[in-house]
């Protein structure tokens, strides 16, 4: 009789057989685990080829993983290698970290911001034969970051400029204005008037120097307009070629029905004036510059270096040159106000900044592409509007300066301005009355007999604004006329400061006949 134990298995065999399916079901959740897993995880060996290379691997780095298994991973890249090498030691030591940055690179050659997680891999003797890595990509979140620093820097720097402008552009109003009132007082032929002169040209070259940084700092008082970006290009063209050498080829390139936006006119061509000459100074020896403009919607808001554009209809102008184009830092730092890499003399580097804040306090977004010896192209994306006729530019008179009998009312914080304008105004005849602040014109209103015909007022001034102060004297004397001064808005960034259609507005600094002309045609003819 055979003994059933013969046939029976061997003892302790019904455990093995379970343990060996519990292996299985453990290795089949591992490897459901790791293929499954939506972070990429690669293995390596103690010679650092590779073990494993999941799929999230595959999509992240873009090699199949029978390109990699079994030779050394090729997602390091040489300027990462040393960093690698030390952590790999370190593991192979036995010691494990997580959440490290790290530098790695796709298959087509792109940069990846990478989180790197890793543990020593042992065999059944406990002793490291290699190491697992889990890797997150943080490439969009750290280019998050930099957008963000980057524009809490402009931030900044806009804050600082914008405040430096707004006190120098009073003091130079003071300056330009007592020139004016000094060469006037001169006979025609004394030697002094040419002193006048001289001061009078410094002053409106260091007017331009501080609205082009209250153009940065997005401080500006825009006068929008409907305008038609073609008619803006095509107005300018003649005046672009002169700016540009011969050597330089000139090719507008306008959309057919481009539609509308608005903005400031004046300004529309100076972004265009300041990109068109960095475009000429790209190209040392001759080139072409191509401008063109186009009709754009975006579905989605679209990410690049300096910001995102959000979705939505665009009129887009973009100015192309095939020059030197630029370096890493420069592409950094380009619209920071000073940063130049012109030698001294020949560039100020505050054309991008003064293109940035306009673009930006239209509500609109600039950006570059550029390749180094290829050329670049900075992009201006507009806002379109559905309707709306362009209106042209107001032309400029020029007869001799006018003159009237009215009342006007000057109301401005700064005393030397103050002083200055009513004694530029009485010159021309006019009957004026000071206030210091929006109080005190409220009571001078009070105590004057007799018609007030203008209000010549600030826009900024503590407690009352320029156009509260307006309406609450209109409220009783709806005859009044409001004429607004400022060289500064007190909106916050890309707010539209923007001034009633029936008031006029005069930005300082000014010269002492744009005063004189502006009060004329605000009282009316
Ligand atoms: P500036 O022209 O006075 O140097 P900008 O603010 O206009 O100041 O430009 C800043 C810098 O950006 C330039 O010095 C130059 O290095 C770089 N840059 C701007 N536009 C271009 C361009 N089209 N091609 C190459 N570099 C450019
Ligand atoms: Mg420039």
């Amino acid at each position: 009789m055979s003994t059933p134990l013969l046939f029976a298995p061997p003892a302790g065999a019904a455990d093995l057989a379970r343990a060996h399916r519990e292996l299985h079901t453990t290795t089949q959740l591992l490897r459901t685990l790791v293929h499954a897993s939506p972070l990429a995880i690669v293995a390596i060996d103690g010679e650092q080829n590779v073990l494993s290379w999941n799929h999230a691997a595959e999509q992240l780095f873009g090699w199949r993983e029978h390109e990699v298994l079994g030779r050394p991973a090729p997602n390091v890249p040489p300027e990462a290698q040393d960093e690698f090498q030390r952590q790999f030691a370190d593991v192979m030591r036995g010691a494990a970290f997580t959440g490290c940055r790290a530098l790695r690179r796709r298959k087509d050659g792109a940069p990846l911001d990478i989180s790197l997680s890793a543990a020593p891999l042992r065999d059944d003797g406990n002793a490291v034969v290699g190491i697992m890595m889990i890797i997150a990509d943080i490439t969009e979140r750290m280019q998050l970051e930099e957008q963000l620093r980057q524009a809490q820097k402009m931030e900044a720097v806009g804050r600082l400029a914008g405040g430096i402008a707004h006190d120098f552009n009073n003091l130079l109003t003071v300056i330009r204005c007592h020139a004016d009132l000094l060469h006037a007082s001169l006979d025609a032929d004394d030697p002094r008037r040419e002193d006048a002169v001289e001061v009078m040209h410094t002053a409106d070259r260091a007017s331009s120097l501080t609205r082009q940084l209250l153009a940065f700092s997005r401080k500006q008082v825009l006068q929008p307009r409907i305008i038609d970006l073609n008619v803006v290009i095509t107005d300018m063209e003649r005046m672009l070629r002169r700016l540009i050498d011969a050597t330089v080829e000139l090719v507008t390139i306008p959309a057919p029905a481009l539609g509308h936006v608005r903005a400031d006119p004046g300004q529309l061509e100076q972004v265009l004036v300041n990109l068109a000459l960095n475009a000429r100074d790209a190209m040392p020896r001759g080139g072409s510059i191509i401008i063109e403009t186009a009709n754009v919607a975006f579905s989605a808001p679209r990410a690049h270096p300096h910001g995102v554009v959000r979705a939505g209809e665009y009129v887009m102008l973009s100015i192309t040159d095939n020059g030197r184009g630029m370096t890493a830092e420069a592409q950094a730092h380009c619209f920071e106000p000073f940063f130049t890499t012109k030698e001294q003399g020949k560039g100020t580097g505050l054309g991008l900044s003064t293109v940035y804040g306009i673009v930006r306090q239209s509500g609109g977004h600039v950006t570059f592409r550029t390749e180094l010896g290829k050329g670049t192209t900075f992009t201006v994306y507009l806002p379109r509007l559905a309707t709306g006729t362009p209106i042209g530019m107001p032309a400029i008179g020029s007869d001799v300066l006018p003159r009237g009998t009215e009342t006007i009312l000057v109301v401005e914080d700064e005393s030397a301005v103050r002083s200055l304008v009513k004694r530029l105004l009485e010159r021309q005849g006019y009957q004026v009355l000071t206030a210091r602040h929006g109080a005190d014109a409220l009571a001078l209103r009070e105590r004057h007999e007799g018609p007030i015909h203008l209000l010549l007022t600030d826009m900024v001034m503590p407690e009352m604004g320029g156009s509260e102060l307006a309406e609450r004297l209109q409220a009783t004397s709806p005859q009044l006329r409001a004429l607004y001064m400022s060289g500064y808005t007190a909106g916050t960034n890309e707010h539209h400061e923007i001034i009633a259609p029936r008031s006029a507005f005069l930005a300082k600094p000014f010269s002492a006949e744009e005063l004189v002309r502006r009060v004329r045609a605000a009282l009316g003819g």
